[in-house]
């Protein structure tokens, strides 16, 4: 006879978590931001309790730590610490970034691990999730020693990917350059040619609109919401974070659907240009921050913007936010001060840039908020457009995938509206959730307990 369940609770749950995963703060925030919304609702669902569902999907299917040794310049042997967390793989091969940046942890990745398992079942593409890295800076190495650093990652990752397996892709300090030198071995040690990873150059598998999908994606997103709010996002002035890829061509898109982009900003500081930045001047930042990884500060020397050191751009009076750098840029006084100086929605380019107090505080005082994993979906959004056309050995042109990506991320903001509907307000961390969790649920369910 089976015993009567009893609801889950959020309490319980998380003490679990935390337990099971001590020392992991960023992984305890990322669950327990999905948890608050989505335990309610497999309440109203028991057969996700007695599977534990939840349970399940919060630990990953198997986390890889390996060594990554190479030699500088200087002939000195350096050693860092390479990862792939492969999260879930319940609706398709693995799919997610590669993080290279001192701060990477298990922590981090687990938490990037476990938001892509939600953010890819969004985007209604046959993706599973994964997240991985190293702790290696890419900033201040030579070229050779990016080469050399990526081509030792990917000899051991080799071993764990496959185009039917697992697909990374790049994120932080992962972009173009280091993508292309880890295929190139890859493609070496396996002698193969396949979509294995995503991002590539054009020349060689590589999609149209994949570097700029994140950052268009999220104005994609933000233009949705406005318009569901009989809103439109010409002319709004907006703050972005950041001056990576996310950053860079959501303020692309933003001057070219009529808005102005007054901030942007990095690790050393933020600039402020209170005409907003002009497509000439992006082009720029794009060559300076992109493709040679340089400082800020130098954009600002060259065009005589004001430049704020070692300060975060949420103080500048706008009417939308972009926060596309990294991990809890925005706390709970950055998000009172952003609501008193009149900003109306957010849209998070980065992921978890919002600490969930802020969040809170957005949805009290009535500001929209889109969460990353709805918001910033369209990277792998195409990224899994770019999977389909390797495996059809084939090229899509760049006004279709456009149209693609506009349309994914318009469903996703359908399915947000669906599943966050809250007092007559959309609630978009519980519609983002609760849909990304339903259909990796019920593929869990189908398999059996597996
Ligand atoms: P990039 O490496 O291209 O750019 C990162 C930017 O954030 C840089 O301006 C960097 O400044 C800044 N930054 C990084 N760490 C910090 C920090 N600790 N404090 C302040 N600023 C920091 O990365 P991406 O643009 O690719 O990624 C940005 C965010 O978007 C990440 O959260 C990533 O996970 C997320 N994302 C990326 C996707 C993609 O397609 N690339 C897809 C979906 C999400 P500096 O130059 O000084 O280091």
């Amino acid at each position: 006879m089976m015993s009567e369940l009893s609801p889950m609770t959020l309490e319980k749950f998380m003490e679990g978590l935390v337990k099971r995963n001590p020392k992991e703060p960023e992984f305890h925030q990322a669950v327990l931001e999905v948890a608050e919304v989505v335990i309610p609702y497999i309440n109203l669902h028991p057969k996700y309790i007695r599977s534990r569902i939840l349970e399940r999907m919060t630990e990953p299917d198997r986390t890889l730590i390996f060594r990554v040794c190479w030699e500088d310049d200087e002939h000195h042997i350096q050693v860092n610490r390479g990862y792939r967390v492969q999260f879930n793989n319940a609706i398709g091969p693995y799919k997610g970034g590669l993080r290279f940046h001192p701060s990477v942890n298990l922590s981090i990745l687990k938490f990037l691990g476990f938001e892509q398992t939600f953010k890819n079942s969004l985007t209604q593409l046959p993706m599973g999730a994964a997240k991985g890295g190293a702790n290696f800076d890419p900033k201040g190495k030579s070229e050779w020693e990016i080469m050399r650093f990526c081509q030792s990652f990917m000899t051991e990752l080799s071993k764990h990917i496959g185009e039917d397996i697992d697909v990374p892709a790049g994120d932080i300090g992962v972009g173009a350059r280091e993508i292309s030198f880890m295929f190139g071995q890859y493609k070496r040690l396996k002698n193969e040619f396949t979509g294995t990873l995503t991002g590539k150059g054009l020349e060689f598998g590589g999609s149209l609109i994949r570097k700029e999908a994140t950052g268009y994606g999220c104005v994609y997103f933000m233009e949705e919401m406005l318009k569901n709010n009989n809103d439109s996002i010409k002319g709004k002035r907006c703050l972005v974070s950041g001056s990576g890829n996310v950053a860079l061509y959501a303020t692309e898109k933003l001057i070219a659907v009529g808005a102005k982009v007054v901030t942007l900003s990095d690790s050393s500081g933020f600039i402020y240009v209170p005409d907003g930045i002009d497509q000439e001047q992006l082009e720029f930042v794009i060559e300076l921050k992109v493709f040679r990884r340089g400082r800020l500060a130098k954009a600002a020397e060259h065009f005589k913007w004001e430049y704020h050191p070692d300060k975060k751009p949420w103080g500048v009076p706008a009417d939308l936010a972009f926060p596309c750098a990294t991990q809890n840029e925005i706390d709970v006084g950055q998000a009172d001060l952003m609501i008193k100086n009149g900003i109306r929605a957010v849209a998070e380019g980065a992921n978890m840039p919002t600490l969930s107090t802020a969040i809170k505080k957005f949805q009290n005082a009535g500001v929209l908020f889109a969460p990353g994993k709805a918001s910033n979906a369209g990277g792998v959004a195409v990224s899994g457009l770019e999977m389909t056309q390797n495996s059809l050995r084939m090229a899509w042109g760049k006004d279709d995938i456009d149209l693609m990506l506009r349309s994914i991320m318009g469903d996703i903001h359908q399915q947000c509206l669906r599943y966050g509907e809250e007092a007559g307000n959309i609630d978009y961390v519980k519609g983002a959730n609760i849909s990304g969790f339903k259909k990796v649920a019920d593929a869990m369910l189908a398999y059996g307990v597996v």
